[in-house]
């Protein structure tokens, strides 16, 4: 397709305005998608994306698409190729948004016409606006009975420059207006601009495992053009492979002969390692390389660590295993080995946030029939000992227990908008949060922005849940990393007779650490049985105790139970007793059921 007719286009939207319903009804009225085959959210591939109703990995579709071509007045219609590209929309998964506006000159704007601006409609927007795309405002659900397109057509034409009346009013659910908008697209997001006669460059948007096929690597081809057979080259590593397979996906891979300036498509080497095929990378032809790599990505850096470890501990291999495949298809996926004396084999595991955390898990669990345990989430401190030494600490454990001139703690820029009913709740639970207020404005009369700098450690537990419940469903949330500031930390460890037990420490605020330490011991305390001995259960900061309970000695062992007798239940009992061993962790003379840690370890 010549590049005049391409129109690359992605849709921006906060989380549940109806990106992929509109992304469905765009397939079904184009005719990619036939309506006996449509299923809601037919690009959220994933089993997980569909039952939680969110996008996680982007998605790019081919539709054509005819319009009448006004200039020649004889009513003929013009072809053109729309390449849509799907976006998630939580804050979690912000990188993959950007790859996917780096390969579109135009965004459709989507707003919900019955909830408004929200926090990440903001932070979709710049991400937009820095990557100079064309942007089409536009309000979605306007069957709703709440809806309000007059009000909130005026809050987004403020926003993005422009009349209300230029809004457009869409419902992706029932359909209406969703033409007018294709045309829109047609009509304002600039056509791709490269240069044929240039040796070929194409951005990797994406690359994924395929079983059958190896690696499948998305591309938006920038200049020249690439075709089926020949040598490739990828110009950050130089490796060069053949292209056994070039095509566009509409809504299932298609073959084609090549893929010239502006157009979106697939690529197969028959390469088996997706480090091969790595995204932001440049291909080029091998043959004619070009001499310059197009603009990448940033890698997307992890911010949350937590320890993965299969409750089987024979499965350590099929976990290895599972996450070396996963990390081909989730490049902010990071782990290492681990030990821990609690959980034995396992991996010290990065996310960009709690819910990618969730999703990991969730998928290792389903697509690699894994049972996981993971322990309680932490940020990344950089420490300052006296002697002037800098350490790392994403793992709790690993805290210097030597002298400590300061640690650090990574700090996020948080953009809160909520009704303005609830404004001292919002302030108040920033506040909790050790938040410092930048400042607030109101967008309308009823909604208001609160900016706040806010450490991430307080963020990444239950921050959206509390802002969630406290402000009804109203608030939305978004954050971007704003570099680090010293903070009054300390280690709490937790031990069991004297010994501590890797797997609970914890690097909390100087004010936090007595409630954790209570919590924590009194927790312990239900999930250990009794022992030969007494054993007692310490939260300590250094050398000093903070909090205490004792799990009693056992008076009687189980043989006590039965009354002489019958030989064949003592035996029965023994075993049992046995193979209850067997799942027991020594902690010190300390024999505690790997039950036990996993239920502790489990979020309360
Ligand atoms: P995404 O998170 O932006 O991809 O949003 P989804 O497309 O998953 O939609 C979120 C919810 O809004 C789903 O329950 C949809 O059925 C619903 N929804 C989406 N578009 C419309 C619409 O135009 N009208 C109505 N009434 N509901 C919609
Ligand atoms: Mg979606």
């Amino acid at each position: 397709t010549a590049p005049e007719l391409i129109r690359n286009f992605c849709i921006i939207a906060h989380i549940d305005h109806g990106k992929s319903t509109l992304a469905d009804r765009m397939l079904q009225l184009t005719g990619v998608v036939q309506a006996r085959d449509a299923r809601a959210q037919y690009l959220d591939r994933m089993d997980i994306e569909r039952e939680r109703g969110i996008t996680i990995k982007s998605q790019a579709v081919r539709m054509p698409w005819a319009v009448q071509d006004d200039a020649a007045g004889d009513g003929s219609l013009t072809p053109y190729a729309l390449n849509m590209i799907d976006t998630p929309g939580h804050v979690d998964f912000t990188y993959e948004v950007s790859r996917s506006l780096a390969a579109c000159e135009g965004a459709v704007l989507l707003v919900d016409a019955a909830q408004g601006i929200e926090a990440q409609t903001l932070a979709n927007l710049y991400l937009a606006m820095e990557g100079d795309l064309e942007i089409i405002p536009v309000l979605n659900k306007i069957d709703l009975p709440a809806a309000q397109p007059e009000k909130y057509a005026e809050e987004l034409a403020n926003l993005v420059g422009g009349d209300p009346a230029d809004v457009l009013r869409v419902s992706g659910k029932t359909g209406e207006g969703v033409e007018v908008l294709i045309d829109r697209i047609v009509r304002d997001v600039p056509a791709p601009v490269g240069d044929p006669d240039a040796p070929a460059r194409a951005m990797i948007f994406d690359s994924v495992y395929d079983t059958y096929r190896g690696v499948v690597t998305y591309v938006r081809a920038v200049d020249g053009n690439l075709s089926p057979r020949e040598r490739i080259q990828m110009m950050s590593t130089k490796a060069t492979h053949e292209l056994l397979e070039i095509g566009v996906i509409s809504p299932e891979p298609h073959k084609t002969n090549g893929l010239g300036v502006g157009e979106v498509g697939y690529l197969i080497t028959g390469v088996k390692d997706v480090r091969q095929s790595k995204v932001g990378d440049t291909v080029t032809s091998a043959h004619k390389p070009a001499t310059q790599a197009l603009g990448g990505y940033d890698d997307p850096r992890p911010m949350v660590f937590s320890g993965l470890y299969p409750i089987d501990g024979s499965d350590y291999p099929v976990l290895r295993d599972a996450l070396d495949k996963l990390k081909l298809n989730d490049a902010a996926l990071n782990y290492e080995p681990e030990t821990s004396v609690a959980l034995g084999f396992g991996f010290r595991v990065g996310f960009l946030g709690l819910l990618h955390l969730e999703i990991v898990r969730e998928r290792l669990e389903r697509e690699f029939d894994l049972d996981l345990i993971s322990t309680a989430p932490n940020v990344v401190y950089d420490v300052t000992l006296e002697d002037g030494t800098d350490v790392k600490v994403t793992n709790p454990s690993e805290f210097p227990g030597g002298k400590i001139k300061e640690v650090r703690e990574p700090v996020v820029k948080a953009t809160i908008l909520t009704p303005s009913e609830f404004v001292g709740t919002v302030m108040g639970l920033c506040t909790d949060r050790r938040g410092t207020m930048h400042g607030m404005d109101y967008l309308s009369e009823d909604r208001v922005e609160l900016r706040y700098t806010l450490p991430l450690a307080e963020i990444v537990f239950d921050f959206f849940d509390q802002l969630k419940s406290r402000t009804r469903g109203y608030a939305s949330l978004d954050y971007e990393p704003q570099g680090d500031q010293s903070a009054n930390l300390v280690k709490v460890d937790i031990l069991l007779q004297g010994d501590q037990v890797d797997a609970f420490s914890a690097i909390v605020h100087k004010d936090a650490a007595y409630d954790y330490g209570v919590r924590m011991t009194a927790k312990l305390k239900e999930l250990i049985p009794r022992q030969q001995f007494e054993v007692p259960i310490q939260a300590a900061v250094g050398a000093r105790v903070i909090a205490r309970e004792t799990v009693r000695a056992m008076r009687k062992d189980v043989l006590a139970k039965c009354y002489g007798g019958d030989i064949s239940r003592k035996r029965k009992l023994l075993e049992k007793q046995k193979e209850g061993k067997k799942r027991m962790k020594n902690i010190g003379s300390v024999e505690v059921p790997k039950e036990a840690f996993i239920s502790a370890l489990s979020s309360d």
